[in-house]
C-alpha cells in the first residue's frame, strides 16, 4: 500500500509499505480520507527523529473497516467511521474518569500514544487502530468527517471547559481561523449564546470566520486587544481561544480576557503568556481569571462533535488533495494559503 511517510527530519516521502497487520483487540481500517493539521508541519520540523524506521503520518483518520480483531466484539466488517487520537491505557484513575487525554500512563507533560506520532496513522490506503478508537459516523462523508479526529475534538473540548464562562450575553475571542479555529466558531454558535470575534491576519481567514458565523472580524496587529476591549465594555472577553499559541496571541489573550474570564491555549506555537502575580492595573492578567493548557479531548468530545456533524450543526471547509499530492498540500499549508482543512484521500 502507499503511504506519506517522515523518513528523516524534514523529508516526506510517498513510499510503497505493507499493509499493517492486526492484533486480536486491534482494527484494519480503509482509509476514506486524513486531515492535514498544523501540528504535522510542527512533526516535520522536528531536528530529531520520533523513532527510528519511516513513520507514516496522520492522526484525522476517517474510514472503512477492513478486517477485525479475533478479540472485537461490537464491530463489522464494511463499518464506516472516525478514528479517536488519544489511543490512552484505558485503566488509569484519568481514564476511568473519561479523561483520556491527560492519561497517566502518558506522563505528566507528554501525550498518550496518538497515530502519526508515534504509532503509524492514517495517511496511508490502510491503517491498524485499536477497536476502542473507532467511532461510527453513519453515512457522514469522509473528508468532512476526518476533521472532526482534531479540529473539532481539540476545539469541542476547549469549549465544553469554559461553558460557565459562555452565558448568554457573553463574547468568546477565537484567534486563529484555521483548520481549528474556523471549526470552533461554529461549535460556538452550536452550543452557547455568546457573541463571537475571530482574529487572524488574513482577510480570507477573515472572510470564512464571518461564513461560520463569527460577528466580529478583526485583523491581529498591535490594537486588537484595545479593540475587543472597547468592544466588551472595557471588561474583556469572556473567553479567549488561542489557537495560534505564540508570544503575540499569547499576550492578546493576556489583554483581552475577562476578570473570572477562560483562556485556551490550543496553539503549539510556543508562546508564554506573561502572567504576573500581584495587584494589577492598566493591560495585565485581570483577577479571577483562568488559563488551561488544551491538549485534544476525550472520546465523548468525539462522539458529541460527530452527532452535531450528522445533524448539519457543523460543517467543515475543507480542500481535497490526492494522497499522492500530499508534498503539495504540506507546502499549501505552510504558505498559509489552505482555507479550512487539507484533506488526502487515498
Ligand atoms: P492552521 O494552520 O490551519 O491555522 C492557523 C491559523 O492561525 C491560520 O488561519 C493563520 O492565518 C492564523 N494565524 C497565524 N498567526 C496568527 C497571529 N499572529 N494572529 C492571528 N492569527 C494567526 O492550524 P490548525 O491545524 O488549525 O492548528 C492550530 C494550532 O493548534 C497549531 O499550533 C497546532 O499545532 C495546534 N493544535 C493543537 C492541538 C491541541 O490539542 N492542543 C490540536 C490540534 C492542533
Ligand atoms: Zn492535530
Amino acid at each position: 500500500m502507499r503511504a506519506v511517510q517522515l523518513t528523516d527530519p524534514g523529508v516526506i516521502e510517498v513510499r510503497e509499505v505493507p499493509v499493517p497487520t492486526i492484533g486480536a483487540q486491534d482494527l484494519l481500517i480503509r482509509v476514506g480520507a486524513a486531515g492535514i493539521c498544523h501540528s504535522d508541519l510542527t512533526l516535520i520540523d522536528f531536528p530529531y527523529k520520533m523513532r527510528e524506521e519511516p513513520l507514516t503520518m496522520g492522526h484525522e483518520i476517517a474510514g472503512t473497516i477492513e478486517a477485525i480483531g479475533d478479540d472485537v466484539v461490537g464491530h463489522q466488517v464494511g463499518d464506516r467511521g472516525v478514528v479517536y487520537l488519544c489511543w490512552s491505557c484505558g485503566v488509569c484513575r484519568e481514564c476511568a474518569s473519561g479523561n483520556e487525554n491527560v492519561c497517566e500512563a502518558a506522563g505528566r507533560t507528554a501525550m498518550p500514544p496518538c497515530p502519526g506520532l508515534g504509532p503509524d496513522g492514517g495517511m496511508a490506503d490502510f491503517v491498524r487502530v485499536p477497536a476502542r478508537s473507532f467511532v461510527p459516523i453513519g453515512d457522514l462523508d469522509f473528508c468532512l468527517a476526518a476533521p472532526m479526529a482534531d479540529c473539532a475534538l481539540s476545539s469541542y473540548h476547549a469549549i465544553r471547559g469554559a461553558q460557565e464562562q459562555l452565558r448568554p450575553g457573553s463574547t468568546a475571542v477565537v484567534i486563529g481561523v484555521g483548520g481549528l479555529g474556523h471549526v470552533a466558531i461554529q461549535l460556538l454558535r452550536a452550543t452557547t449564546a455568546a457573541r463571537v470575534i475571530a482574529v487572524d491576519i488574513g482577510p480570507e481567514q477573515l472572510a470564512l470566520a464571518e461564513r461560520c458565523g463569527a460577528e466580529i472580524m478583526l485583523e491581529s496587529g498591535p490594537d486588537t486587544a484595545a479593540e475587543i476591549l472597547r468592544l466588551t465594555g472595557e471588561r474583556g472577553a469572556d473567553a479567549v481561544f488561542d489557537f495560534v499559541g505564540v508570544d503575540a496571541t499569547a499576550t492578546l489573550a493576556v489583554q483581552s480576557v475577562a476578570p473570572n474570564g477562560a483562556y485556551r491555549m490550543v496553539g503549539l506555537g510556543g508562546g508564554a503568556p506573561e502572567l504576573t502575580a500581584g495587584p494589577a492595573g492598566g493591560p495585565g492578567w485581570p483577577w479571577g481569571a483562568s488559563v488551561r493548557k488544551s491538549y485534544g479531548g476525550t472520546k465523548s468530545d468525539l462522539i458529541d462533535s460527530v452527532a452535531l456533524a450528522r445533524s448539519g450543526h457543523l460543517d467543515v471547509e475543507y480542500q481535497r488533495f490526492d494522497l499522492a499530492d500530499a508534498a503539495t498540500a504540506f507546502d499549501q499549508l505552510r504558505a498559509g494559503v489552505i482555507r479550512g482543512r487539507a484533506v488526502l484521500v487515498p
